[in-house]
């Protein structure tokens, strides 16, 4: 009989920016990427038989990496928007978030979006965060936008009083503050609400098949409900 041939290890690459806690961060014992996303999509991999590779990215670097095929997937608690859409193929929704008002903890004055006005903000190039601050820039609110690479530094500009506020993803921030940064504090309603999904190149149907198919088992087997709980998600 001939002897049975292995069969080959599908590996696909994910991209991440591993500042946005819980869902990516750097583990600062294993100098490994961890966090809720890269945990599920690894969840995901494992039920439909393929591997995974973490690569670190920047947040804006994350489409072009994927168009440009130097990556497979995104999972970096990308917002699904219909921009994009456009550009992108996302799966089915895995979580609900939004955005929120974050001022320092000794800040009695910022309470709400209209509070902004004349106020300079930071924000997290290219995110859904960093698009609110520009519309409520145009609308003559926010008078300054500060743009950051990673979400650690806008949290720490926030925190030191060089920037009035910061609007970024509620769940983020309020990670942030439950590890440390307890001289911030969210303000306010949410500014909006937004859902998390897995991206892959457009037309990338069969990866993009597997990723839902996976999903919904990870579900149906209780294991994602069990990362929620890992990492404090509501
Ligand atoms: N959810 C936001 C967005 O998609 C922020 C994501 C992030 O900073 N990782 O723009």
């Amino acid at each position: 009989l001939p002897k049975e041939q292995p069969k080959p290890e599908v590996v696909y690459k994910v991209g991440t920016e591993p500042t946005f806690p819980p869902f990516e961060f750097l583990d600062k014992n294993t100098n490994q990427i961890t966090g809720f996303d890269i945990e599920l999509i690894k969840a995901i991999a494992q039920e439909e038989g393929f591997k995974v590779e973490i690569i670190n990215l920047g947040f804006e670097g994350l489409i072009p990496a994927l168009q440009a095929g130097t990556i497979n997937i995104i999972a970096s608690g990308m917002t699904i928007t219909d921009k994009r859409k456009e550009q992108i193929d996302f799966s089915n929704p895995y979580v609900n978030s939004g955005l929120a008002i974050a001022v320092a903890k000794n800040n009695d004055t910022i309470k709400s979006e209209a509070d902004l006005k004349g106020k300079k903000v930071a924000v997290q190039i290219g995110t859904t965060g960093a698009n609110k601050a520009d519309e409520l820039k145009k609308k003559g609110i926010i008078k300054t936008i500060k743009t950051y690479n990673t979400v650690d530094v806008v949290m720490a500009e926030v925190a030191k009083g060089t920037v009035d506020a910061a609007i970024n993803d509620a769940p983020v921030t309020q990670d942030f503050i439950s590890k440390g940064h307890s001289e911030i504090k969210i303000v306010g309603d949410l500014l909006d609400s937004e859902q998390y999904g897995f991206a892959v190149a457009k037309g990338k149907k069969e990866l993009l098949d597997k990723i839902n198919s996976g999903l919904k088992k990870v579900i149906e087997k209780g294991k994602y409900e069990e990362l929620r709980k890992k990492y404090n998600l509501p």
